[in-house]
């Protein structure tokens, strides 16, 4: 019988408190940065894995980036993922969102017989939100965006998600293979589970998939295939934070903090 097969895609980004850009190449300075799995991806990888926990699954880890990624994304073995699947050539390097996209939908095409392909809702970096979309169209298989729950269908063909929309939420009924990204916080990731600890970070084999291990055309991947041009920067603005001293006793300092907050209460 077919194992039911999920794959998670997930990235390393610099964290997000030493992210600088270089005003000079409008590029983000990633040298100077430590880099952390991408945050919402733990979302993504802990939905598998209770996916995992319910049922007969597979789950494997799916990133294209340099090899500096492999050891740090190793942490989603010793969670609980089967395999781990890493893109990494200098040809892909410089991708923007379309040509990643193309890049992990080929890889995708490569690993087989996958059923559910579930991305974080944005990268800490990028934060395009763009990825999930854009593999699903190279796919051609439908798409729900911020999931916040899973159900599979008794035969595994469907899947019901839930998604939140401001003031509810919505579910859809999908016919598999789809993909999906999921809500950040939407769940409490678990820890590394010990015991897998040492099979993950040193013997697990990760399986590196170079440009002429997949089959891409070289006018769609990397920079080449990248029409995205970043075209000027601007420090946003940032509001200062207002500061107030209260004096007088308890009750005084109250009916002051009320009259200060009044301008900002609102109704529902
Ligand atoms: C002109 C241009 C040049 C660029 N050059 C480079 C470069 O040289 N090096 C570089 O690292 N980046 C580069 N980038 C950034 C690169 O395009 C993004 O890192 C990448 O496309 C992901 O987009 P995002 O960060 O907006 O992801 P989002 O769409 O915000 O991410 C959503 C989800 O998609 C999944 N995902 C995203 N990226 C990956 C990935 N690589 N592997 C697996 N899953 C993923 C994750 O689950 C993530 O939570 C460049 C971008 C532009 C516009």
């Amino acid at each position: 019988m077919h194992e039911f097969h999920i794959v998670v895609c997930m990235k390393v980004v610099p964290k997000a408190e030493e992210i600088r850009v270089d005003p000079e190449s409008l590029l983000l300075d990633r040298e100077n940065a430590r880099s952390e799995i991408n945050p919402p991806d733990m979302n993504a990888i802990e939905h598998a894995l209770r996916i995992k926990d319910q049922c007969r699954a597979r789950v494997s880890i799916l990133s294209m980036g340099p090899p500096l990624f492999e050891s740090i994304l190793r942490v989603g073995l010793a969670m609980g993922a089967d395999d781990f699947y890493l893109l990494s050539d200098r040809a892909f390097a410089g991708a923007d969102t379309l040509a990643t996209t193309y890049t992990l939908a080929r890889g995708i095409d490569k690993i087989g017989d996958v059923d559910l392909v579930i991305c974080g809702e944005e990268s800490a970096d990028g934060a395009t939100g763009q990825v999930p979309a854009g593999i699903a169209e190279w796919l051609g298989w439908p798409q729900v965006t911020l999931a916040t729950e899973f159900q599979l269908s008794d035969d595994y063909t469907v899947c019901t998600a839930r998604r939140e929309i401001p003031g509810g939420y919505e579910v859809h009924r999908v016919k598999l293979p789809a993909v999906f990204s999921v809500k950040t916080a939407s769940n409490e990731p678990r820890f590394m589970d010990f015991d897998r600890k040492p099979w993950a970070m040193e013997e697990a084999g990760v399986i590196v998939w170079s440009r002429s291990d997949i089959e891409v055309e070289d006018d769609l991947i990397g920079l080449k295939g990248s029409p995205t041009i970043v075209s000027g920067l601007e420090q946003a603005e940032t509001r200062a934070r207002q500061q107030h001293m209260l004096e007088g006793d308890p009750e005084s300092i109250a009916a002051q903090l009320a009259e200060i907050l009044a301008p900002f209460h609102t109704r529902n």
